[in-house]
């Protein structure tokens, strides 16, 4: 926290914090994995990018340069010794003024580290996930940004989340203004439909995944055609094959959208793009080395 390794226990903030009345906080999502040279994480340049970004389109001053970001995130994997895990960086402002206008508060930032194995949960992501298409429509980019990771935007996801959990689904896919797909609640969505694979432009209003810009970068190595474009609700239901990309869910086949089962069953292009994504995170792809920060040499 700001600066300093602080233990699980210890690791509070005020009650009148003003990001935690006022969803002013922005964040970003990581992953370290197992490789053969022992835990490394996953693109943090890029990751540490976007969070910059996030503070900046929300005139946040960030109290650390780009660089010691950098570092207190492999240091915070150290720290927590797990081989593999999920890593948040949160940057929020403090306790100080409350009311609306953030910028008298002091900003900090905390970096916590937990081990994660399963966002969606194992028998999901091993079967594919049935996901609901919310009656939340994705936030609107004239109402809040979508491409600054920030807790605003997660209530948009929380309301479409639970109610997808509540009707007995594993997650909600949400339409924008326009009827057009957008993602999950935090994950990029991807089609496949006869042979091409196509995932909704970031003019659609969605977060500009880092797993997203991964899937497209590998699927290109093993010569997949692909296409950055809209589609609709009913597209999507008679794709042959349907998928989330995210950090926390990694890639997962979705089996069933609204009680419409997806394609035949089968998830041949999916199951290869999740096969070059675990090869990549795990260092087992000599051309995607440069993706990983071998974790304890900062
Ligand atoms: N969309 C939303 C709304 C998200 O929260 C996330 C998770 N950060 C994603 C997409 C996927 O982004 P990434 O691949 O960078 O984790």
């Amino acid at each position: 926290m700001d600066g300093k390794l602080v233990d699980w226990h210890d690791a509070h903030v005020h009650v009148l914090t003003h990001s935690l009345h006022y969803a002013t906080g922005v964040f970003e999502g990581i992953r370290f994995f197992s490789t053969s040279k022992g835990p490394a994480v996953f693109r943090l340049g890029d990751h540490v990018t976007r969070f910059f970004d996030s503070a900046k389109i929300y005139l946040m001053k960030m109290p650390f340069t780009p660089g010691e970001i950098t570092e207190g995130v492999i240091a915070t994997a150290a720290a927590s010794r797990l081989d593999e895990g999920y890593i948040r960086p949160l940057a929020y402002y403090g306790y100080g003024e409350m009311g609306l206008n953030p910028l008298p508060n002091k900003v900090s930032v905390a970096i916590a580290a937990w081990s994660w194995p399963s966002y969606l949960g194992e028998e999901a992501e091993r079967r594919g996930v049935r996901c609901l298409v919310s009656s939340w429509r994705r936030i609107h980019p004239s109402i809040l940004p979508p491409q600054a990771k920030a807790t605003a935007n997660y209530a948009n996801s929380a309301l479409a989340k639970v109610e997808a959990l509540k009707a007995g689904y594993d997650e909600a896919i949400m339409l924008n203004m326009d009827g057009m797909v957008t993602e999950a609640t935090g994950e990029n969505v991807f089609r496949v439909k006869d042979g091409v694979v196509s995932t909704p432009p970031a003019s659609t209003g969605v977060l500009r995944g880092i797993t997203r810009d991964s899937v497209i970068t590998l699927m290109k190595g093993v010569g997949l055609q692909f296409r950055r474009n809209d589609f609709s609700r009913e597209e999507m239901y008679t794709s042959d094959e349907v998928f989330l990309s995210g950090t926390a869910a990694g890639v997962t086949a979705v089996r069933e959208i609204d009680g419409r089962p997806i394609g035949s069953g089968t998830w041949p292009v999916t199951e290869q793009i999740k096969k070059a994504y675990d090869d990549a995170v795990h260092g087992k792809s000599p051309e995607y080395a440069h993706w990983l920060t071998p974790v304890g040499t900062s």
